[in-house]
């Protein structure tokens, strides 16, 4: 999206929550640190501007992100409670993605109801159709950021230390701790920022990482003991069955950083976590440079981002998927 387009729906953004009263928020399946930083920074903000909003997500927040939820306000979404709240909603915030299937559940009330439907996301693959407003930036490296430049066109007096450390966090999660190929000078000054907000990058970056358990570390060695290369050590991938979760007793929401480990190998282009759940496959995809495995994952009616993207295979099988995935992973590493 141009910039110019940004800044004018930045205003009509500004405009629609001046004239409205009851806001909802939710985000993805399996929220991340930019999804529950970016809630959490725009609830307390509309908060402070007086509105009454409320944050709905279909999955729990993941334990290491509830220190963002200070005042537990997070709510874990439940059809029988939720669905009079959304359908009565003036305004329903949907942040860090633009799919509405991956809202899962929520999403045949969330369309069903007469709110607007506002969008701030940084994925690829964008499609205005259920959106009233959107701000789909996908040079932004979070969502986070993109929300940072509203808050300060909206009010940059209410930006408190709470609203800091969750951008904060959206940022750094969603940037692998400023590495990661979109972090540019902008994303460092506004960092800088929301540092002078008094947040101690340290305690932020040991809340979200350092909560490894003695499980969830055998877990990673199984994943690293099934890693498999193929494509001349130019793919990798490791398969993590139910059974690993249920011997380690962790659960698939203990894998998030695992991808790394498949790029850390030199000669490796793309790198593929295999999830095998009770409802599915899960798809981790990661490539370097310009390998778009956005375009592979579709392949698999995923998405994402150019090197960092996902799919969900409702009841399918893992190996035969692995086998797949190496098929069609050898053109984008053969044209490459
Ligand atoms: P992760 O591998 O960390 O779960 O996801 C990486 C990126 O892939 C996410 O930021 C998201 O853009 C995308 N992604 C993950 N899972 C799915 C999925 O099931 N469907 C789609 N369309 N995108 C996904
Ligand atoms: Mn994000």
């Amino acid at each position: 999206m141009l910039y110019s387009k940004i800044v004018k729906m930045f205003k009509e953004i500004a405009e629609l929550i001046n004239n409205k009263q009851e806001f909802i928020l939710t985000s993805h399946v399996n929220p991340d640190g930019d999804s529950i930083g970016s809630e959490i920074a725009l609830h307390r903000f509309l908060s402070k501007r007086g509105k009454h909003s409320r944050i709905m997500n279909f999955s729990k927040t993941p334990e290491n992100y509830t220190f963002l939820d200070t005042d537990g306000v997070i709510e874990h979404f439940d059809e029988s409670k939720h669905v009079n709240a959304i359908e009565n909603a003036d305004v329903i915030f949907i942040l860090d993605t633009n799919e509405f299937a991956r809202l899962r559940t929520m999403a045949p009330a969330i369309l069903k109801s007469n709110a607007k439907k506002v969008l701030i996301d940084h994925h690829l693959g964008f499609n205005k159709n259920g959106f009233d407003y959107y701000i789909s930036d996908t040079e932004s490296p979070s969502t986070g950021e993109i929300l940072y430049k509203f808050l300060i066109s909206n009010n940059e007096s209410l930006i408190d230390k709470e609203i800091a450390t969750a951008l904060y966090t959206a940022i750094m999660t969603d940037t692998g701790s400023f590495r990661f190929d979109r972090t540019d000078s902008e994303t460092h000054i506004i960092t800088a920022k929301l540092l002078e907000y008094g947040i101690k990058p340290y305690h932020v970056y040991s809340e979200v990482y350092n909560q490894a358990t003695p499980e969830k570390l055998r877990l990673l060695g199984r994943f690293l003991e099934n890693i498999k290369l193929d494509i001349d050590d130019r793919a990798a991938y490791s398969v993590l069955y139910i059974k690993d979760f249920e011997e380690t007793g962790t659960d698939e929401y203990a894998t998030d950083g695992y991808t790394q480990y498949l790029l850390s190998l030199s000669s490796v282009l793309i790198g593929v976590l295999i999830t095998q759940t009770k409802r599915g496959v899960k798809l981790s995809f990661r490539s370097k440079g310009s390998i778009p495995v956005s375009e592979l994952a579709k392949e698999f009616s995923g998405g994402g981002h150019l090197n960092a993207s996902g799919a969900f295979i409702e009841g399918g099988d893992a190996d035969k998927i692995a086998k797949e995935i190496i098929e069609k992973s050898k053109k984008y590493i053969l044209n490459n």
